[in-house]
């Protein structure tokens, strides 16, 4: 590391440490993680090398949909919520063709370690070193969250894939984890729910054992609209599923529609009194991929890049710098201390690497 870079990027830690003691305007905060999306299509939009690459889930449609020739036109069709919303009024990192570059610390490069990465605040090759379901051992931000006064109970996680029970380890942490292909349970549940409760064991449902992202985007809606948790966790998987298939049209239209998600839950964030401009939104991926048309598929320590990611963050803490264009190094670690942070509290995971990101006005 250069001298200068050094001098700047302990002076940032020390903003950063200050920082934490500070009032913050954050009293909630929404993750969203979308499974081993890349950073080129946020960054660059759809590929139109890869376009040819759809087997069972045709879609006649992808090229009209998601192909511009202009690049900023191309990634904002495919994203119109990121590249609107977000990039006039948050931060987006990890434009490596701009030397932005947001990378895991973990040399997994698959899904569980980079989940306890972003959770934990630090990677754990010699315990966490594959998918399997073992209850994590290391203490997770949304647990130490969870147990503090004023939070218990109010803090909440949804995902599609179903080892995130073990992942968060919900029976030690306590946080409430709604995973599963299976109907919700309760004495009231709305309108909402008992639709979404006769659809998900009726439809076909192409990734198995995973809950498709739109049962687990509104089944938590319906959840935050009950119990208005103060950290809520969406942990989105088909863009992973649909790339390693090779189906790059579900893929696309899989991340497309999860922006329509994140437009949906901003609009209800900002029509509620408990979340209106006090609410803080981080959006992230696991892991990266390949970047040929093969390499896409896949991920793992046989693909180096793909720890390569990408994040993005809004809310009152945030100023509006939009897309980070200057030579910057982030890391998948600093997302559970930056989640405790901005609700003014400072996180000690087991062997807490990472610091939380200065992304003040
Ligand atoms: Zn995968």
């Amino acid at each position: 590391m250069k001298l200068k870079l050094l001098i700047i990027f302990l002076l940032s830690i020390s903003l950063a440490q200050s920082k934490a003691q500070q009032k913050t305007e954050t009293e909630n905060i929404v993750l969203i993680t979308l499974d081993g999306f890349r950073w080129q299509e946020v960054f660059n939009g759809a590929d139109s090398s890869f376009m040819k690459q759809q087997e069972r889930l045709k879609d006649p449609k992808l090229k009209e949909k998601y192909w511009r020739d202009d690049l900023t036109e191309r990634r904002k069709v495919l994203l119109p919520f990121v590249w609107s919303t977000i990039a006039t009024q948050g931060q987006i990192y990890g434009n490596r063709t701009l030397n932005s570059k947001v990378n895991v610390t973990n040399n997994q490069l698959f899904s569980y370690p980079g989940y306890n990465e972003i959770l934990t605040g630090s990677a754990d090759n010699e315990r966490i070193y594959s998918n399997d379901k073992i209850y994590n051992p290391n203490t997770n931000v949304l647990e130490f969250i969870n147990k503090l006064p004023g939070y218990k109970g109010k803090v909440a996680a949804f995902s599609s894939w179903d080892v995130f029970p073990y992942i968060i380890n919900d029976k030690r942490s306590g946080v409430y984890v709604s995973t599963n292909v299976a109907e919700v349970k309760g004495n009231n549940l709305n309108e909402s729910e008992k639709m979404m409760n006769k659809l998900i064991l009726n439809l076909p449902n192409p990734l198995g054992d995973v809950r498709l992202d739109a049962f687990t985007f509104y089944y938590g809606m319906e959840y935050m609209k009950k119990n208005k948790p103060k950290v809520m966790y969406f942990a989105f998987d088909e863009t992973d599923d649909f790339a390693h298939d090779g189906e790059y049209a579900a893929y696309l239209n899989s991340a497309n529609y999860t922006d329509k998600f994140l437009s949906e839950l901003w609009t209800y964030l900002q029509s509620d009194p408990q979340y209106k401009n006090r609410t803080t939104i981080i959006i992230t991926s696991d892991h990266g991929r390949g970047d040929n048309t093969e390499d896409w598929k896949h991920h793992g320590q046989k693909i180096a890049v793909a720890d390569q990611i990408w994040l993005a963050i809004m809310g009152p803490d945030t100023a509006p710098n939009g897309e980070a264009k200057t030579e910057q190094q982030l890391y998948q670690c600093q997302i559970a201390p930056t989640i405790a942070s901005l609700l003014g509290l400072e996180f000690d995971g087991i062997k807490k690497k990472g610091a939380p990101l200065s992304t003040a006005k």
